[in-house]
């Protein structure tokens, strides 16, 4: 089942326990609409014997399958004082935003971080911190939100997945993603530093 189209755009305006139970809702939905059969051996799921686990098992071959979550890092990169925002492909209007992308199997988070950021801007980072995080039902995900500092290389976008990227000021940012993101919260944190 796909999460509904107006999820995206409710998300705004709720608050963060608000946040929580939607995504938590939506999630438990996408989850129990994919395992109703095994994906192992094609039997019927049933729900686990134990109510306390939140697990459909195979009566067949006894696969059990519990919720799962995808991790994607985003990375608010500065230079100096300056913020990488980019423009890319799959966003609706002219929307600059950070770099994103998903955890690939076997990476740990900074990899991610580091591998993302090479492929879609072709610099590399340092100083790579944990900034928090965001969960995000499209359908399971959890944005991971690092700040990193710019080491080495010049910008170029890669053209595919991002058209147009850049440098930019506190006081000259093009247009933002909107409240409710874990992008605009990072955003928001960076240019209430320039304010201190
Ligand atoms: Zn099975």
């Amino acid at each position: 089942m796909q999460p509904p189209r107006n999820l995206r755009e409710a998300f705004r305006d709720m608050t963060p326990d608000e946040m929580r139970a939607a995504s938590r809702e939506v999630e438990l939905e996408e989850w129990r609409a994919d395992n109703r059969f095994c994906g192992r051996c094609g039997a019927a799921m049933k729900p686990h014997d134990d109510p306390r686990e939140r697990a459909f098992v195979c009566p067949a071959c006894g696969y059990a399958a519990y919720p799962k979550i995808a991790p994607a890092v985003i990375t608010l990169v500065t230079k100096g004082e300056k913020v990488l925002l980019q423009r890319n492909t799959h966003y609706k209007g002219v929307v600059w935003s950070l770099v994103a992308g998903f955890v690939d199997p076997g990476e740990s988070l900074e990899e991610a971080v580091r591998r993302e950021i090479r492929e879609e801007a072709s610099i590399e980072v340092k100083d790579i911190r944990y900034f928090g995080s965001q969960t995000w039902p499209f359908p399971s995900n959890i944005m991971i939100g690092f700040r990193a500092e710019h080491a080495a290389g010049e910008l170029r976008p890669d053209g595919e997945e991002v058209v147009e990227s850049g440098w930019f000021d506190r006081g000259h940012l093009p247009e933002i993603p909107r409240p409710g993101s874990i992008a605009r919260r990072m955003l928001d944190a960076w240019v209430a530093e320039g304010n201190e």
